[in-house]
């Protein structure tokens, strides 16, 4: 007679599970079906199909009920994810909406989100720079968190490997704090940022404004033809989704490339509400997940876990974790998991205008800008705060439409308006610094609709980030009033620490077991066969956008694992 229970046992077995299927789980289910393993990729959102589930990505705004803007009774019930910009009538369908998964705000925080197949990768704004040996250095010379347990040189090659797959837009600009990387044709300047960009190198040694790295296809590959994706066209609208596959999402790349490898199994409506530890192997044995349809509670099996729910989801998930031997969360022997979480200050900005190129404007779009790498305190401490920022900067011709008139003369009247000066604009992109005092824990009352506890978050600016936003500010005048720009306007939103979507920690890196979670290869070291290689994982932030980093530290990882499951050493 069958033995159905070990029957089930086996129909519920994988050599490995993936938590999320966003950018990092995205390539973690690459790397490991690539490599052979029978992966389960749990994710807790719906199924989102390339070209097939993104519905407004062919539509003009005059084909949307509001016209691609979203009404105020969507914004007054969104008050959080609504100050977004990226959330529009063409893109809301791929946000958590703010009533749907609640979660404690200890201090103000943004969270955003994207609950699917594809996570945040549907989502994100595709900025691709690499973090360089000042960024993985930072915390041992300045004095904070605690040491990276890797070097530059360490993730060198396996950004090489991600960014070649992803197809990353860029020119090799040979700076030491952003360091090159392998990269199709760069998006071209307009004539006002390429004037700024020669005014800065003329007059600073340090500082430099290069065309921003992006996960665009620029110039088609095999390797990208291969994914079924094209170059891309241009239209900036890629929160919709993008049918020709022109930028990175898990969606259109590594997900259906898992698939074509026959290894994967994807699963949606599956909210994972922990890990299954064996006090008795030692080590995790499984996941409990919620199926979001039937909210029955289920488990499978693997002999290694990658977690990649997004950095706070991933501190939720293993807090949420507890058995004897962990009864704080897995692996958490240092008492440090959910702590020294940190972001990225994107508070404060600058516009201004110029008065020269009257004779030039510009025709189309582009996905894209140049970019300012950090030059602040990056070889020596030049300033009373630590750490530093970069930039973005861009330059558009200003435009004025005459709305007077009916019929042929509205019409006249609208194609043709008349141009104005040009206006320049900047925003900061700053560090900062991981502290213990900024922390997630798991509320001890609220549960959210899955009898999941809530998340709590406590997270805050400091004196650091107050001084940087005013040297981001003066610096970048300066800068502004050398290349002759006028009437000069500074901003400083005060936005809430989350609205940068860029949250990292938690979960930190680190040599030493007594103040870090993970080990050199992203293993807990106190549970050595679960990974976590998302925003969780990061020691300290870099001034950079995260996600190109997350991809590498996965690829990294995954190698490692497979190798290790190889020595039967997990
Ligand atoms: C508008 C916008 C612009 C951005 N711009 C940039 C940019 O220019 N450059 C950059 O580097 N980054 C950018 N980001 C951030 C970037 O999107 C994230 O860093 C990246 O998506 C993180 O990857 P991830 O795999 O950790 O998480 P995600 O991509 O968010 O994926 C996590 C997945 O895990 C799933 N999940 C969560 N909890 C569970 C659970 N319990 N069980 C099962 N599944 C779960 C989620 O549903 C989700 O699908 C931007 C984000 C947004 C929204
Ligand atoms: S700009 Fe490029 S990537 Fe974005 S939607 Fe258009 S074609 Fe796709």
């Amino acid at each position: 007679m069958a033995n159905f229970a070990i029957d089930a046992v086996k129909a519920t077995t994988y050599d490995a599970i993936v938590i999320g299927s966003g950018i990092s789980g995205g390539w973690a289910a690459k790397e490991l079906t690539e490599k052979g393993l029978r992966t389960l990729v749990l994710e807790r959102g719906r199924d989102v199909k390339h070209v097939v589930d993104y519905p407004t990505t062919m539509l003009n705004s005059w084909e949307m009920e509001h016209r691609g803007q979203l009404p105020l009774s969507v914004r007054q019930e969104n008050p959080i994810v609504g100050k977004c910009y990226a959330f529009n009538e063409g893109s809301a369908h791929f946000f958590v909406k703010d009533a749907e998964h609640p979660y404690v705000q200890e201090k103000p925080f943004d969270w955003i989100r994207g609950y699917q197949v594809g996570g945040k990768s549907l989502l994100w704004a595709r900025q691709t720079q690499r973090w360089s040996q000042f960024d993985f250095e930072g915390p041992a010379r300045d004095g904070f968190a605690v040491e990276w347990p890797i070097s530059y040189s360490d993730i060198a090659p396996w950004y090489s490997h991600v960014e070649k797959f992803a197809g990353i837009t860029g020119n090799k600009d040979g700076l030491d704090t952003l360091p090159d990387g392998e990269f199709l044709p760069p998006h071209e300047w307009n004539c006002v940022e390429k004037y700024f960009s020669q005014q800065v190198a003329s007059k600073y040694k340090d500082r430099h404004v290069i065309m921003g790295r992006a996960a665009h296809i620029t110039k088609p590959q095999p390797i990208h033809l291969q994914q079924g994706r094209a170059q891309c066209q241009h239209r900036t609208i890629c929160e919709r989704g993008c049918p020709f596959g022109g930028y990175f999402s898990s969606n259109a790349s590594t997900i259906p490339w898992a698939a074509k490898t026959g290894k994967l199994t994807l699963r949606p409506q599956s909210v994972v509400h922990s890990i299954i530890y064996d006090e008795k192997k030692g080590k995790a044995t499984g996941v409990r997940v919620i199926d979001a349809t039937t909210k029955q509670m289920i488990e499978f099996y693997a002999r290694i876990i990658f977690v990649n729910a997004a950095a706070l989801n991933t501190n939720l998930v293993l807090l949420n974790s507890t058995s004897n031997r962990f009864p704080n969360g897995l692996g958490n022997d240092s008492g440090v998991l959910g702590k020294y979480v940190a972001f990225h200050n994107y508070r404060a900005g600058i516009s201004a205008e110029y008065d020269g190129f009257l004779d030039s404007t510009t025709e189309g779009r582009r996905p894209n800008g140049p970019y300012i790498p950090r030059f602040r305190n990056v070889y020596k401490q030049e300033t009373d705060f630590l750490r530093g920022y970069a930039a973005g900067f861009s330059a558009y011709r200003m435009s004025h439409t005459n709305q007077d008139g009916f019929g042929a003369d509205l019409k006249a009247n609208l194609a043709n308006p008349t141009l104005g000066g040009w206006g320049v604009g900047s925003h900061m992109m700053g560090e900062t610094i991981p502290k213990e005092t900024n922390y997630v824990a798991l509320d001890k009352d609220l549960k959210d609709p899955f009898g999941i506890p809530q998340l709590k978050i406590s997270i805050d600016y400091d004196e650091n980030d107050d001084k940087m936003v005013k040297d981001y500010q003066e610096q970048m005048t300066e800068m502004f009033t050398a290349a002759g720009f006028t009437n000069i306007r500074l901003r400083d939103d005060h936005r809430n620490p989350g609205l940068d979507i860029h949250e990292m920690g938690g979960v930190r890196m680190g040599k030493d077991p007594k103040t870090s979670m993970l080990n050199k290869w992203n293993q807990l070291h106190h549970c050595k066969n679960v990974f976590v290689t998302d925003g969780a994982s990061m020691t300290s932030t870099s001034t950079q956008n995260p996600s190109l980093t997350y991809m590498a530290f996965t690829a990294r990882a995954v190698d490692y694992a497979v190798k290790e499951m190889k020595k039967t050493n997990l």
